[in-house]
């Protein structure tokens, strides 16, 4: 069940940001969250996709973390977590493993400073939280969505690599597929996307793909491995990027690459749903597996720079289906659940 309550604004302590939150997405670990199937959060506030817009500026906050000049009204991007600098996976420059990541993340709202998270009127950014102003001219949609799918995507590809060269397969053209594909396309790479959905594999060709691969057309892991290696001179993908979220996706990965393939995993996120493989299979073929889970801080810069170059290139704007008052987080929870929506924003309104 959701609840909505008021709270008082709070007053930005020290290196922190006061925001009204312009447009919050409902992603997958919101419905994760509220469907009580999320590995590590079981209450608290939710949401976590959002551009906000600058109410108050907490003593000392004069720029973004790039350095760009900040002030009260200006639209900024906030990663979702925390980066506290001082844990021992920041202490390794693993950012995105930070120890204290979900620290004020979807807290007790009862608690201060109440707003943590972007199913609100306001949105309070912390101390340890990095965030970037949105460059003008970049839509309050893409902007929306920049902290999660974008950002996560531009840093799985330089975690796994990838070159001008490279044949890229994507496995599923949800949010991140969309993405993966988008960014494969810039980088010059040849791209492939499997999916069984009709509407996504459209989308999934006005995102880049080169390639599509019908799952109701290849109905077997067999029929799309030999898909994938007629595409690519009889060798399989240099890399395959998991992002269904379903564990036989992850297995029929390494039979969509060639040797010394490079796997990046980034869907499966729920521990304790399993597939069967076969890691013979896997050592024969040498190859890399990358998995990754958030992204360093400064991924979420290059996302919005991302959407600056190349947001009118792709559909980036159609990722987003349905608007929501606020007030009906519910309805928007339980939609986005059915699947009625793909993906749904709640957009607070403004006297
Ligand atoms: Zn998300
Ligand atoms: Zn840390």
């Amino acid at each position: 069940m959701v609840e909505t309550n008021s709270y008082r604004l709070p007053t930005p302590e020290p290196g922190a940001v006061l925001t009204e939150v312009v447009r919050a997405n409902i992603c997958g670990s919101e419905l994760h969250i509220w469907s009580g199937n999320h590995p590590l959060i079981t209450d608290g506030s939710l949401g976590h996709e959002a551009l906000c817009r600058v109410v108050e500026l907490g003593d000392g906050v004069t720029t973004d973390r790039a350095g760009e000049p900040i002030e009260v009204g200006d639209y900024i991007a906030p990663a979702y977590f925390i980066t506290c600098g001082e844990c021992a996976y920041c202490g390794r420059g693993q950012f995105g493993q930070c120890a204290n990541a979900y620290r004020e993340w979807s807290k007790n709202p009862t608690q201060h400073p109440h707003f943590t998270g972007t199913f609100a009127t306001h949105y309070y950014v912390s101390p340890d939280q990095y965030f970037y102003r949105v460059p003008d001219g970049v839509g309050d949609k893409a902007a929306a969505s920049a902290n999660c799918a974008l950002s996560q995507v531009l840093f799985g590809f330089d975690e796994v690599g990838l070159s001008h060269d490279d044949t890229v397969v994507v496995q599923g053209a949800g949010g991140l597929g969309l993405n993966a594909l988008a960014v494969a396309a810039e980088s010059g790479a040849e791209t492939i996307v499997i999916d069984g959905v009709d509407e996504r594999l459209d989308l999934a060709r006005r995102f880049g793909a080169d390639h599509t691969i019908d799952m109701d057309e290849y109905g077997t892991v067999e029929e799309r491995a030999e898909r994938v290696r007629e595409l690519t001179d009889g060798l399989g993908a240099d890399v395959a990027v998991e992002v269904t979220g379903v564990p036989d996706a992850f297995s029929e990965g390494v039979e969509l690459l060639r040797k010394g393939g490079r796997y990046l995993e980034m869907g499966n996120i729920v521990p304790g749903e399993t597939t069967d493989f076969d890691p013979g299979k896997l050592t024969r073929k040498s190859i890399d597996i990358v998995s990754t889970m958030r992204y360093d801080p400064w991924y979420l810069r290059e996302a919005l720079e991302f959407l600056e170059a190349h947001e009118d290139d792709y559909p980036f704007a159609d990722l987003l289906d349905a608007d929501f008052a606020l007030e009906d987080v519910q309805e928007a929870l339980q939609a986005s659940n059915d699947r009625s929506v793909t993906r749904g924003s709640l957009v607070p309104e403004r006297d």
